[in-house]
């Protein structure tokens, strides 16, 4: 059950296509320890008010509140198989070290508690040790979005013990950017330069010794990129655009004569969606449509979780709640483009842990688009009330049952 990565066999793998030798997506079965862990996940993350909820058909009322939960929400598959194996480790390994590569998932309640069961961080918010600090002797987690080769050579190198946690639709990402850049197609990726994921997406394209990628944020920089494409421009603006996500001797007048789209699987699907529509439309201008086979790629590689949730959200349309609270971490960008699409149905608040409702007047919360968290009063009418609530893929139910039962006990005073 515990992988050790070759970096050559890596290396070796994505030059020549040959993915199935990768041995990184091995390790998905655990250590078979899921009976004696299982009250622990209990404990920590689940949640008797949401489950009665979900019995009552997803819709339950307090008094003059109406509590609407979104049909999906919550962990996923891959976070649910995430902290399992994060949990199964350190019961496998009671003696050794265990590291994280950084936060597991991006939720402050789950990051808290493996870092009280004793598990290191190398990097991140919850950092507590360096790559420095790693020993043969240790185990090393590598978290559900995966991490970049660089780092994996660094880990192979101190001949450690690594344990996988990625998500398998995380690796549909890594495989179809390895192929476009197998086939000399510069591979745009819909995502965010800074997110762990989308810096392993891009880290895999640098192995190929011509593999070219640029990352776009949003339909605003894909415009500017397809202008680019057609009119030309200047250079040194497009570099400082892109000075984050683009990769190394990335020249903008000859790597964008064949492009292959994949976007980070947490993304606003709509907007992946429109901007592959962008890059087809500005190559079928530029070299026609019959030359679409020889320079267009696309795979659509929002993952299903993600999916679901931003469907779960436009079904609150029907409902009409008055407000709409959205959980997650702040830094979980599956959690953001919830509150992207919710803030378009009904005021939404955007909070990472029940604390923040402050009281019946008051809510802490994080406004999207902002970096920074805010008070708003007067939040919650105190007439009869319908609220609509979900949680990001990396949220544990427990933290959304808390943050329930302090909107009714704020309500009942
Ligand atoms: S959000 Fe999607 S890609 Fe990320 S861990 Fe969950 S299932 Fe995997």
């Amino acid at each position: 059950m515990v992988m050790i990565i070759d970096v050559e066999m890596i290396k070796a793998s994505l030059m020549t296509n040959n993915l199935d030798s990768l041995n990184i997506k091995m390790n998905r079965k655990g250590f078979g320890l899921k009976d004696q862990i299982k009250d622990e996940l209990k404990f920590h993350y689940h949640s008797p008010i949401i489950e009665e909820i979900k019995l009552d058909g997803y819709t339950k009322t307090f008094g003059n509140l109406t509590i609407h939960l979104a049909r999906e929400f919550g962990f996923c598959y891959g976070v649910d198989r995430a902290v399992e194996l994060a949990y199964e480790t350190k019961k496998r390994f009671p003696d050794k070290r265990i590291f994280l590569t950084t936060e597991i998932i991006h939720n402050p309640l789950v990051n808290f508690n493996l870092q009280k069961m004793g598990v290191y961080f190398l990097s991140g918010p919850y950092q507590n040790a360096s790559l420095e600090d790693v020993t043969p002797k240790d185990v090393v987690i590598v978290p559900a979005f995966g991490t970049t080769i660089s780092l994996l050579e660094q880990l192979v190198a101190k001949k450690c013990e690594l344990v996988d946690t990625i998500c398998a639709s995380v690796i549909v990402v890594w495989k179809r950017v390895e192929k476009y850049a197998h086939e000399n197609f510069t591979v745009v990726v819909h995502g965010k330069y800074f997110h762990e994921e989308t810096q392993a997406t891009t880290s895999r394209v640098s192995v190929f010794p011509n593999g070219k990628y640029l990352v776009v944020f949003n339909e605003e920089e894909a415009q500017f990129v397809c202008d680019y494409m057609m009119q030309g421009g200047s250079k040194e603006e497009f570099y400082k655009k892109f000075s984050n996500g683009i990769s190394h001797n990335f020249n903008p007048d000859t790597d964008l004569q064949k492009i292959g789209l994949a976007n980070q699987t947490t993304m606003l699907s709509s907007e992946s969606l429109h901007i592959a529509h962008m890059f087809r439309e500005v190559i079928t201008k530029k070299y026609g449509e019959e030359s679409l086979k020889d320079r267009f790629r696309s795979f659509d590689t929002i993952c299903n979780a993600t999916q679901e949730r931003q469907d779960a959200i436009i079904e609150f349309k029907t409902k009409k709640p008055d407000l709409i609270v959205v959980i997650g971490g702040y830094n979980s960008s599956n959690t953001n483009h919830l509150c992207e699409i919710a803030s378009q149905i009904a005021p939404t608040y955007h909070i990472d842990r029940a604390e923040c409702i402050l009281s019946q007047n008051e809510i802490r919360h994080k406004p999207f688009g902002k970096k920074e968290e805010m008070i708003t009063k007067n939040w919650m009418k105190s007439e009869s009330l319908s609220i609509g609530i979900t949680a990001g893929a990396s949220t544990p139910n427990q933290v959304m049952g808390q943050t329930l039962e302090r909107i009714i006990s704020f309500r009942n005073e």
